[in-house]
């Protein structure tokens, strides 16, 4: 069993729904979410000249080895309607795996733990507030840690409805 931490991000259409459909689809093919986080609005990262986005932080325990994992979430996002096109521009969902476990993986397709997510307030805020503790393995150092000494100082406000 492993347990796995996702970021879920959205910037079209209905975001609020969007998270909440993948959070289902996620339990349905990938096992079941035990701990979710708030939901929390940032302004775009990397190209910022589009809408806001919302960002949850789901962990899940799933029987799925990492590479499944990521086939299983990307057929998730072409389902929920996700259209690939720029680089970190809009889309309807986006669902990265941050960490699975302990492991440390490097390969062509995936990248454990998530390579930015040290880097960007609007995971590491969410990634706190479930799992403030759990120590990053190879910086080795705890989330909170990691949101302390983020130098991204972007806006990731608590989204009310
Ligand atoms: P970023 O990874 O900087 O957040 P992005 O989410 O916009 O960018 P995508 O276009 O969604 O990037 O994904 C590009 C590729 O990244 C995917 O096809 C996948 O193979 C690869 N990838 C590598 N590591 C991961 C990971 N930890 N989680 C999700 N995808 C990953
Ligand atoms: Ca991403
Ligand atoms: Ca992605």
């Amino acid at each position: 069993m492993h347990t796995v931490y996702f970021l879920l991000g959205a910037n079209l259409g209905d975001r609020a729904a969007t998270l909440q459909r993948a959070l289902e689809a996620i339990q349905i093919d990938l096992g079941p979410v035990l701990l979710q986080s708030s939901l929390y609005e940032t302004a775009a990262w990397g190209v910022t000249e589009q809408p806001a986005f919302l960002n949850q932080v789901l962990k899940v325990l799933s029987v799925f080895p990492a590479e499944e994992m990521l086939e299983k979430t990307q057929a998730i996002e072409n389902r929920l309607g996700r259209v690939r096109r720029e680089k970190w521009g809009s889309r309807v969902i986006d669902i990265d795996l941050l960490y699975v476990d302990e492991t440390v993986l490097n390969s062509e397709k995936l990248t454990v733990p998530h390579p930015f997510l040290h880097e960007r307030r609007f995971t590491l805020v969410p990634l706190s507030e479930i799992a403030p503790a759990f120590e990053h393995p190879v910086f080795h150092k705890t989330n909170r840690q990691l949101l302390a000494e983020c130098p991204d100082k972007s806006d990731v406000r608590k989204w009310v409805p």
